[in-house]
Order: structure tokens, then sequence, then C-alpha cells
């Protein structure tokens, strides 16, 4: 059976009159990888503020492995690890100094610092930076000295903010396939505002917009709801658009180039407008040579959510 690590009850926070977080649920499992999504300004900070227990909610509850972190946050803190938007970092510290002050805030016993660093080193790829002072490190090396105060304490569930702002393509590229690693032991959520990284990392996603949730659950499952909406169509002697258009299950049709783009009345009835395509192109002798369900991007898919709630 799967362990709930993290679960979200109608999570809410005001700022005077503003929701800036409303009516937030969900549960996060051990060993899951959470990507939570949205463009800036959503809400996504203040969220891992509250699950992090650094932030008090209006409304709602947040518990870690059971623990209400309202009602004992020492116990359930002791649970999460948490990179904040900013690496808290001491920078006149070396990054060994850094990483045994991180330890024993978080609880870890004096006789087991030493190790703890070490091992902290190894996975977050630190092994040669000990000595460095943090305020001399590149700012990659600093986010991982970020990370690895995160997690010294081995915690069940590791919150991460836009783990990778302000990183160059290397960089990125090595924070992502740390993250992806952490997933095996701990739980994680890490909040960004870039589409691909959540795809390259995450196995669950949520969409956060203006404080809301608007999608929620597994990546594959964002990824089957693309295709479905309109389908790209190309004819050697097409018709005109009224013709297209009145083809049964068709809302519109967008003559380009070389290809026409029908948008379906319904998503998700690719195939039997595409049966009537056929047909019609036959009978009509349109000279069909191409008919497929239109892949669009994520992007797309991302962008629909969060403009239907801007015309809700
Ligand atoms: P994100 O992390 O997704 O960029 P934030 O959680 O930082 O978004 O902010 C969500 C909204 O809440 C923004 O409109 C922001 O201006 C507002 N906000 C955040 N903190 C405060 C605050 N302390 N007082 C008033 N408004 C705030």
């Amino acid at each position: 059976m799967d362990t709930v690590t993290v679960e979200v009850r109608d999570l809410t926070r005001t700022y005077g009159n503003n929701a800036v977080v409303r009516d937030v649920n969900f549960n996060l499992n051990k060993g899951e990888v959470l990507g939570f999504l949205g463009p800036n300004g959503a809400g996504k900070s203040t969220t891992m503020k509250m699950l992090t227990g650094n932030l008090a909610p209006t409304a709602g509850t947040v518990r870690i492995c059971g623990i209400d972190i309202l009602e004992n946050p020492r116990d359930a803190k002791a649970l999460i690890g948490y990179l904040p938007e900013t690496p808290p970092l001491y920078k006149e510290l070396t990054v060994d100094e850094m990483l045994a002050l991180a330890a024993r805030m978080h609880g870890v016993s004096r006789g087991h610092v030493a190790r703890a660093v070490a091992q902290t080193k190894e996975r977050t790829g630190l092994l040669e930076m000990g000595g460095r002072l943090c305020e001399n490190l590149s700012t990659g090396y600093q986010q991982r000295v970020g990370i690895a105060q995160a997690i010294i304490h081995n915690p069940m569930v590791v919150v991460l903010d836009e783990p990778t702002r302000g990183l160059d393509p290397i960089q990125i590229r090595d924070i992502r396939a740390l993250i992806k690693e952490l997933g095996g032991e701990h739980s994680v959520i890490l909040s960004t505002h870039i589409l691909p990284e959540v795809e390259m990392v995450c196995d669950h996603v949520q969409i956060i917009h203006q404080g809301q949730l608007v999608f929620s659950g597994a990546i594959d499952d964002l990824r089957a709801s693309r295709k479905s909406s309109s389908l790209i169509v190309a004819l050697r002697r097409p018709p005109g658009v009224d013709v297209l258009q009145a083809l049964d299950g068709v809302a519109a049709a967008e003559i380009t180039a070389d290809r026409i783009r029908l948008r379906l009345l319904e998503s998700g009835a690719t195939d039997s407008v595409a049966e009537g395509v056929v047909r019609a192109a036959v009978a009509n002798d349109w000279g069909l040579y191409h008919v497929a369900p239109d892949a669009t991007s994520l992007e797309d898919v991302f962008l629909h959510l969060t403009q239907l709630e801007e015309t809700a």
C-alpha cells in the first residue's frame, strides 16, 4: 500500500481580501516526485511556505506522515527538508561548516554529524568543495549546498522552491538529475514555472493558477490530454473552409500553407472525425494524403488550462 507522506486539505492563504492560495487539496506518496507548476505569482512559494510550516495558513491543514504541522510543528518539521526560493546559506562559512550547522539544526546528533555531512556531500556532488567558503561558490554550487542542507537529516519529504532558478543549462541538467535521484528515497515536491522541467523530473504534476489547482494527476494523464482537440489534415484539392467546417464533429477549420487544422467540437473524438474526413475526401476527390491527431505541445495544454481559469 502507498504510504501517504503529505496530506493537504483545503489549504488557503489570504492577504487582505486577496486569496493567493485557495482550497488546495492533495496527497503525496512515498517515493513520488511532484511538480508544482504555475506561472509567476500563481501561489507556488506561498504554498511551499505553508507546507513546510514557515507560513501559517488562513484555513486548512497540512499533515506530514500523519502529523499536523500546526498542532505539532516540531515533529512534523523534523520530517521535512526545505529549500526556499533563496538558499539559506551563511556565506562566511565553509561548505563543511554550513552543512554541519544544518545537520545540528535539523536534530542530527553530534556523533553522527561528520558522517551525515560526508554522505550528503557525496550525494550532491560537493565532495571537492568542503573547504570552500559558500560565498565563493558559483550559483550552481550554492544551489547544491541549498539542496544538501535540505536533505542532510534524511527527511521523508523534501520541498524545493524553484530549485533551478538562475542556473545555467549545465547546472540545470545536474540539479535535475540530482532531484530525480532524491525521488527514490524521499517524497519530493518541487515548484517551477518551467514545464519541461516537470516532464523531465516528476511523475506527478499539479498546475496552480491564481491560487487554485487547475490540474492534478500523473504526467502521463497530462500528456494524454494533449492530443485530442484537433486533427491535422492535408488535401491536394481542398474544398472551401465552409465545407470543412460542416463536417461532422468539426467546430472550425484553419487552412495554412500545406495543412488544415480541424478543431473538434468534442476533444477526444479524433478517431470518429478522422473517419468522416476520409469518407468525405474519397467521395469528393479531395486528394487526402495526411490525417492525424494534432500532437500539440504540453505548453499548449498548460496555456489552455491557465487561460480557461482567466475566462471563467
Ligand atoms: P509564485 O511563487 O507562484 O510566483 P507567490 O506564492 O510568491 O507566487 O505569490 C502569489 C501571490 O501572492 C502574488 O500575487 C503575490 O504578490 C502575493 N503575495 C505573496 N506574499 C504576499 C504578502 N506577504 N503580502 C501580500 N501579497 C503577497
